[in-house]
């Protein structure tokens, strides 16, 4: 008897026979398998996750029978699924979502067909046939398969890969407007980035086919094979600038020594450890992880190294490249094509000599030779916490790992997480400063500027910050503006009625996108070609209010000397591959003065002729209803602040705020983190915030039209937590509308839960769920420890 963990709905584990055709022996755990599924048979694809005997089974029960393996040897290892059981259990999902979120598409699809060498040409033979073989056929199948005649042969893949598509001209575009149906697959690839073929027929339907075709052959599309190796955001170019680290390492400065040699003698314990590296902005951390890396190989170990967004992925990715030409380095991250995983995954799960894996979070879950260490650069970034689709916490995994093969994990950061600062404090956590910038640098200069009595008719900045811009620029310097809000103006009210023009699906303010013409959804992607007609009036003067980064630039380019050139990153401007790492490269060679974006550009780069950096807006993340608003925009602005000061030249940094008494500041000025943690951390230990109590969120949604009944439901799960709540010692606080409280049509509530322990959490979301019948349209989720009260 089999225990199988299916990888699509209903994402079950089930139990099936061994059967006739195919002996035990040919079954394993961790293989994927195919296997039938209903009255009607679909098939779907599992992976085994246990093994028992069959005299088990209770009498009367007749089990369906596993199909084909999609593999001999298993894929994935003991190791590798205890710790799928353990984030199925923490997070409350099954086996089958937790796989089924990470494993790549190509590992999931049971459009595979079986190859028959058997004398002359080989016969290929889909799984769907053999499910519908006689008995006897079955048999010489298997008897084929167990004498190695017979291969799994995956034809679907390889056409899917051939046809890439993806946007070769930023908008705006040169097609007529009545050409509806280009307009759409732009829009749809603006805002997906690489997409299939096949998807994007699927998407948008059959009908978009010629008009694919015609913007292909304009040369506002490219449709072809996505490039092996080439990752989507960086393009290897021939004078590309970020070569600092030089093959033989660099003698280590005495405190990167100190930090080196604190990392070793916890490797030298042989059992799991975690180590903070708390270093400044421009410490040279990235340094301490390349030596150390070169030890654990030398050890005979694997390393990782984690980053917490794509373009410092590529960075860390070119360092080790330089550092260790010798080595087998795999880099992986969401933006490489399916196959392009799926090849990784599949030789990582082979692979027996030590290596170093390179990327973004899904990284961790590679399967890998024994890891010695893994190293999260940025570990306070929120993106390493992914909470969509499937919920989990990069550093919770990545520590569940290193326990498992007894290593050391290492954080790194300059504005810790003051979760992970705090288990320093509990000994938890060993950890190594770094106080001194390595290499000519000093920190900036931190200066606050009201701007409470700004006018909106006068932009976002302010006439010193204007002032200052202008003259770093004309001495030949570079600057960096930060504004968290991308798009032109964030707000479009109606002239004659006064209504805001609002995403239908979320209720939220759609944003104006010049350069498309368009008003666009943060949230749900949907948008609307301007000018539109008011919802309200049916009038069609709309003014466009407030300033996103696009804006921003253009009314830089009015005030500065002509021949200024700018730069904006964000995600607008960088939907085209590789254009983030030309952005980068552009601005970082000089060819431009200015560098306007979003919290993009606050993280990791190194821009030595940056002397000014400028916070638009700084209390833009603090009203949030989030008890971490604080420590967020504390970490943005710090990590913006290193921005500046970078080479020989002192830097300067500019914060506008409208809120200037925040407790905040006066910390970010002198980029104090020990200041702001003591601060932080007494406010949470009174108003009882993690890391003193855990905190989850139960969200719930339903779709708008179902009305009153959804009400009905959200009131009696109230009830029913609160109950249980007192019964199990977890306040239940809610059911309050979420933050954004209509999403994709959906209506949405949450309840807060505090209490000293997971388990009386878990149990009291158990307990809702089962009150929810199956097949309900209400939907339940849990997020512990949520990074975004969203
Ligand atoms: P962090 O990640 O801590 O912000 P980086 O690792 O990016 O800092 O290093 C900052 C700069 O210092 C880089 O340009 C790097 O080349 C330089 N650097 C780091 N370590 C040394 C060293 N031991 N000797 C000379 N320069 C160094
Ligand atoms: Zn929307």
């Amino acid at each position: 008897m089999l225990s199988i963990s299916l990888l699509s709905p209903p994402y079950t584990t089930l139990s099936y026979a061994v059967p006739f055709w195919l002996p035990e022996a040919e079954w394993k755990c961790g293989q994927r398998v195919v296997v039938p599924l209903g009255k009607g048979g679909m098939l779907r694809v599992g992976i085994v996750v246990g093994m028992e005997e069959d005299g088990l089974l209770k009498e009367g029960v007749e089990l369906k029978e596993c199909l084909w393996p999609l593999e001999r040897k298993p894929i994935l290892g003991t190791e590798y699924l205890t710790m799928i059981k353990q984030l199925a259990l923490r997070h409350m999902v099954t086996e089958g979502e937790v796989l089924s979120g990470i494993l790549p598409a190509g590992l999931r699809t049971s459009k595979v067909r079986l190859r028959v060498f058997n004398g002359g040409k080989p016969r290929t033979i889909a799984l769907r046939d053999i499910y519908k073989m006689s008995e006897v056929e079955k048999k010489q199948i298997g008897a084929l398969w167990q004498q190695g005649a017979v291969d799994i042969f995956d034809s679907s893949f390889d056409a899917e890969e051939q046809e890439q598509c993806s946007l070769l001209v930023d908008p705006p575009w040169a097609v007529r407007p009545s050409a509806k149906r280009q307009i759409e697959v732009l829009d749809y690839l603006h805002a997906q980035g690489v997409v299939s073929r096949t998807r994007l027929l699927q998407n948008l339907g059959k009908g978009v086919s010629a008009a694919l075709d015609t913007l292909a052959e304009r040369g506002l599309v490219r449709i072809g094979p996505h490039d092996e190796g080439e990752c989507a955001v960086c393009i290897e170019d021939e004078d590309s600038v970020c070569t600092p680290f030089s093959e033989n390492g660099f003698t280590l400065l005495p405190e990167q020594q100190n930090a080196y040699d604190q990392f070793i003698s916890l490797l030298d314990t042989e059992k799991a450890e975690t180590g903070l590296l708390y270093g400044i902005t421009g410490s040279g951390k990235t340094v301490v992880y390349l030596e150390l890396a070169a030890e654990v190989l030398n050890r005979g170990r694997s390393v990782m190294l984690l980053a917490p967004e794509v373009a410092l992925a590529c960075k860390l990715e070119k360092a080790i490249r330089e550092r260790f030409p010798e080595q087998d380095v795999f880099f992986y991250n969401g933006y490489q094509s399916p196959a392009e995983r799926e090849k990784t995954f599949r030789t990582l799960a082979e692979r027996k000599e030590p290596c170093i894996i390179v990327g973004t979070r899904s990284a961790l879950f590679l399967p890998s030779p024994p890891l010695g260490v893994i190293v999260l650069d940025e570990e306070h970034d929120t993106s390493f916490k992914q909470d969509e689709g499937l919920v989990y916490q990069a550093k919770e995994v990545a520590f569940f790992r290193i326990g498992q093969s007894k290593g050391l994990l290492v954080l790194g950061s300059a504005t810790p997480d003051v979760k992970t600062f705090y288990a320093v404090g509990q000994k938890a956590v060993s950890m190594s400063v770094m106080k001194e910038r390595a290499g000519e640098g000093r920190l900036p200069d931190v200066t606050l500027l009201n701007i409470k009595n700004l006018k909106r008719a006068d932009g976002i900045l302010a006439a010193e910050c204007k002032s200052l811009i202008k003259a770093t620029v004309e001495r030949g310097e570079q600057v960096v503006i930060l504004l968290n809000r991308r798009g032109y103006s964030p707000l479009m009210y109606c002239l004659d009625c006064g209504q805001v023009a609002r995403c239908p699906h979320c209720e939220i303010g759609l944003t104006y996108h010049k350069d498309r013409e368009r008003l666009v959804c943060h949230y749900c992607g949907h948008s609307v070609a301007y000018p539109v007609v008011c919802s309200k009036c049916k009038g069609l003067h709309y003014l466009p209010m407030g300033e996103g980064t696009e804006k921003l630039e253009e009314h830089l380019s009015e005030i500065l000397p002509s021949g200024t050139k700018i730069l904006r990153l964000d995600r607008d401007s960088t939907r085209r591959p590789g254009k983030m790492q030309r952005i980068l490269d552009a601005f970082a060679n000089e060819e431009a003065q200015v560098l306007v974006g979003t919290q993009m550009l606050s993280k990791g780069h190194h821009f030595p002729n940056v002397t000014l950096a400028v916070v638009a807006d700084g209390d833009l993340g603090l009203n949030l209803p989030d008890y971490r608003a604080a420590e967020r925009t504390f970490q943005l602005l710090v990590q913006a602040s290193g921005r500046a000061g970078r080479g020989e030249k002192r830097g300067r940094v500019l914060i506008q705020t409208r809120d200037p008494e925040h407790y905040c500041w006066q910390f970010v000025g002198s980029a104090d983190y020990d200041g702001f943690y003591a601060e932080e951390i007494e406010r949470r230990r009174k108003r009882k915030y993690p890391p003193f109590i855990k905190l989850a969120l139960i969200r719930a949604s339903f779709p708008m039209d179902w009305g009153g009944k959804g009400m009905e439901w959200i009131e009696s799960l109230s009830e029913l937590g609160r109950a249980f709540g007192r019964e199990h010692d977890v306040k239940v606080l809610g059911h309050t509308p979420s933050p954004l409280p209509l999403l994709r049509g959906r209506k949405r509530f949450q309840w807060t839960l505090k209490s000293d322990s997971w388990v009386s959490i878990r149990t009291l979301y158990y307990a809702m769920r089962k009150a929810v019948p199956r097949g309900s349209k209400l939907r339940l989720s849990l997020d512990i420890d949520p990074v975004n009260m969203l």
